[in-house]
């Protein structure tokens, strides 16, 4: 399997059937060709079969999906996109350090790029199921690029740092003895931890501030490999049934 096969442009909640064409023409010019589609508002459209041109074989193996989750499932990397700066910042990357990350990992493990909706982007809790974010460095005053030419960008991002890795010019990351934990896992332990820090009296889900997004950033940094994960859903495990029993006392 070369790298290429394990890139995934996800698409959330698209409104007009012509950027995602066009977006399938995005891929396929750089050598991309996993489109997944989370709820598009109208698609199939012709629209859309307009603006793929060419890339028509990228627009009809495009995967419809209910939720980002399915669209996620099994990815060892999500990085989602944004046109400007939010309210907690996360960890940040520029599109040529997410080309190479990109490239990089996609050596190992199936890699999300997640794309928002054309008039508001990505929600917060979007957002926060992301490792990453990225930013197209673009004019401050009028930052927002079209959806399909901002996935060109990161696509030719990915396409530079694959030229640069032919010749022999991209560093390699830390070796790791553990392949990083899969987005779904993270999303169980989330709701584990969650229901801990509720059990122990810690968190009030009637009143969460912003305690779990917090938490989700702190992970994000860290990056857990799938060892780590386990390790911490059996401490979890050990939290719960102490509470429990000190409940019943
Ligand atoms: N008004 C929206 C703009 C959405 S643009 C907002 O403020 O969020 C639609 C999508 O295109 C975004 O969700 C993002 O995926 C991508 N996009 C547009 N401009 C971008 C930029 N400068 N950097 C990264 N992604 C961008």
């Amino acid at each position: 399997m070369k790298n290429f096969d394990r890139v995934r442009i996800v698409l959330v909640n698209t409104s007009h059937p012509g950027n995602i064409g066009a977006a399938a023409r995005a891929l396929k010019n750089m050598g991309l060709y996993r489109l997944y589609l989370v709820e598009p508002k109208d698609y199939p459209a012709d629209q859309a079969v307009w603006r793929a041109a060419n890339a028509l074989d990228v627009l009809n193996n495009a995967v419809v999906v209910d939720d980002l989750d399915t669209a996620l499932s099994g990815c060892g990397l999500v990085v989602g996109t944004s046109a400007r700066e939010r309210r907690i910042p996360w960890p940040l990357m520029n599109p040529r350090e997410c080309g190479v990350r990109v490239w990089k990992e996609a050596a190992e493990h199936d890699v999300a790029i997640v794309f928002g909706r054309e008039d508001r982007g990505l929600t917060n809790e979007e957002l926060h199921k992301c490792t990453y974010h990225v930013h197209i460095p673009s004019n401050p005053e009028y930052s927002s690029l079209n959806i399909a030419s901002a996935v060109q960008v990161l696509c030719y991002e990915i396409r530079m740092a694959s030229l640069m890795d032919d010749a022999g010019c991209v560093p390699s990351f830390d070796e790791w003895d553990q392949p990083p934990a899969k987005t779904n896992d993270l999303e169980l332990y989330f709701e584990h931890l969650e229901q801990a820090l509720v059990d122990i009296g810690f968190h009030d889900r009637a009143n969460p501030r912003q305690t779990m997004t917090r938490l989700r950033r702190l992970y994000s940094r860290i990056r857990l490999d799938e060892m780590e994960l386990s390790i911490l859903r059996g401490v979890l495990t050990a939290i719960r049934n102490a509470a429990h029993k000190i409940k019943n006392q």
